[in-house]
């Protein structure tokens, strides 16, 4: 908004000094012109009713950008709950169609689905077999819930005996997770989620490279339709914890940080992005997403892409936790969260509390 003296009578416009990492072609950022100054600007005026604070209000949350996370394992019946994470469950393909169907009639238009395997190896078998539990679930949620978008974790950690997302080498210096060797079996798991009939494909790895073999590996099996959701900057992360009960996906030994990204690195993230971009991700996510708004506002400033924020176990597990001991709002912390992912340029919101926001939002 310009305000100009020969219009308006107010004081002529004065520059806002220029932030050099806003200096970004973001069609967000255009404000140059500072207001008047008080009295004649009173900001408070436009907050004086709800409608009012309606009319002028900037961000919008939504049913329609969510997605939930849902842990599937074999059985029947069965909800095993994750201690850290009250209100999610593992669970049988029976119980997460029931699951999805109640999150899809609340308004959740998609599910991202991580599987818990029966048996483990060194090859992640489980991974990319036909009959494997994710996509025994993918088969079973398209044919009851067709309408239900569903997209797939594409990762080994799970269905690896050792814990970590790439085929391990064991040294005289150590354990090394390969990474060349590791893309096939990538591009191998994508492709047979594709066949058993997944919508999107949601590779969270960190490997180099994985975004180009997995879209060589779809279309390969003409499966070019099937969008690429890449995890692109994707940090090595304290607020997972909670996450690997639920998947049952903690390394046996070391850790992720030689392929998850270090805190610490904003323009790294901005490569990683980059890469996953050229290699034909047709959608790309941050994660985690409260402690990055900064790097969710650059890759949405920067690339223009769809862009996703995972709202990983620990802030979830954390709004809980506060709320379960009656010092947060529940509700209210959860849809300011939300929000905050959202100004910062996030278009999709994954998270754990997608059900009860859609509910929370239609109720209004
Ligand atoms: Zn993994």
């Amino acid at each position: 908004m310009n305000f100009d003296s020969s219009s308006t009578g107010l004081p002529r416009s004065r520059k806002l000094a220029r932030d050099p990492s806003q200096q970004s072609n973001n069609p967000i950022i255009q404000q140059s012109t500072l207001p008047a100054p008080f009295p004649v600007y009173r900001p408070r005026r436009l907050r004086q009713t709800p409608l009012l604070r309606q009319l002028v209000r900037e961000t919008q949350l939504d049913a329609g950008r969510l997605v939930l996370p849902l842990f599937a394992r074999g059985g029947h019946k069965v909800r095993r709950p994750i201690g850290a994470m009250p209100g999610v469950f593992q669970l049988s393909p029976d119980e997460l169609v029931r699951e999805a169907t109640k999150a899809f009639e609340a308004g959740v238009p998609a599910v991202l689905l991580f599987g818990i395997p029966d048996k483990k190896d060194i090859r992640a078998s489980g991974a990319y077999a036909s009959n494997g539990i994710v996509q025994k679930v993918v088969r079973l949620l398209k044919k009851e819930l067709p309408e239900l978008l569903v997209i797939t974790d594409v990762c080994l950690c799970e269905y690896m005996e050792h814990g970590h997302c790439g085929i391990v080498e064991r040294g005289r210096q150590g354990a090394r997770i390969l990474n060349d060797p590791t893309l096939k079996l990538l591009a191998r798991t994508a492709a047979s989620h594709a066949e058993a009939g997944a919508d999107i494909v949601a590779p969270s790895d960190m490997m180099d490279g994985r975004v180009r073999a997995i879209r060589q590996g779809l279309d390969a099996n003409g499966f070019e339709d099937v969008p690429i959701m890449s995890y692109a900057a994707k940090f090595a992360s304290g607020f997972y914890g909670p996450f690997r009960e639920a998947a049952e996906s903690t390394p046996q030994f070391g850790d992720r940080r030689s392929y998850q990204m270090d805190a610490a690195n904003a323009n790294e993230a901005m490569r990683e992005v980059a890469m996953d971009i050229q290699e034909g991700a047709d959608m790309v996510m941050v994660k985690p997403a409260l402690a990055y708004l900064d790097i969710i506002y650059r890759v949405k400033t920067q690339f223009g892409y769809p862009t996703a924020a995972y709202a990983v176990s620990a802030e979830y597990s954390m709004i809980k936790a506060a709320a379960a001991n009656g010092w947060i709002d529940e509700r209210a912390v959860t849809l300011e969260s939300l929000l905050a992912m959202r100004r910062a340029g996030a278009d999709i919101l994954i998270t754990y509390a997608a059900r009860e926001v859609a509910g929370w939002l239609r109720r209004g």
